[in-house]
């Protein structure tokens, strides 16, 4: 079994009709994202202020949990405005741009 001890402890429950961000499959579990936050930068209406993209969690079938967990799979993550999804970082996001590759933490999916 890949399920790492992290896995167990973060993992959780998703909605019924929730669907995997790789195959759209049924998803279930979700995963919070490699990283937290994405595209930070400044606010383009306001220069006061800064704005920071917070990743949802990543919603798993078994089999693509499975993957993410032992590496196989590589998590990109597609910020264009109408997009901002999860996908297979191999793949084109739906909106016809690739999907950015996500930084895996150290110690993040994987335990060492
Ligand atoms: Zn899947
Ligand atoms: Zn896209």
């Amino acid at each position: 079994m890949a399920a790492s001890r992290y896995a167990r402890q973060m993992s959780v429950a998703v909605k019924p009709d929730v669907r995997c961000v790789v195959c759209g499959e049924l998803a279930t579990v979700a995963l919070p994202p490699p990283s937290p936050t994405i595209a930070r930068g400044p606010d383009p209406e306001d220069a006061d202020y800064q704005l920071t993209g917070v990743l949802p969690d990543v919603a798993l079938c078994a089999t693509h949990e499975e993957g993410v967990l032992d590496g196989t799979i590589a998590l990109g993550c597609c910020d264009a405005e109408s997009c901002r999804r999860f996908g297979d970082s191999t793949q084109l996001s739906p909106c016809g741009e690739p999907f950015v590759k996500l930084p895996v933490k150290r110690n993040g999916y994987r335990k060492s």
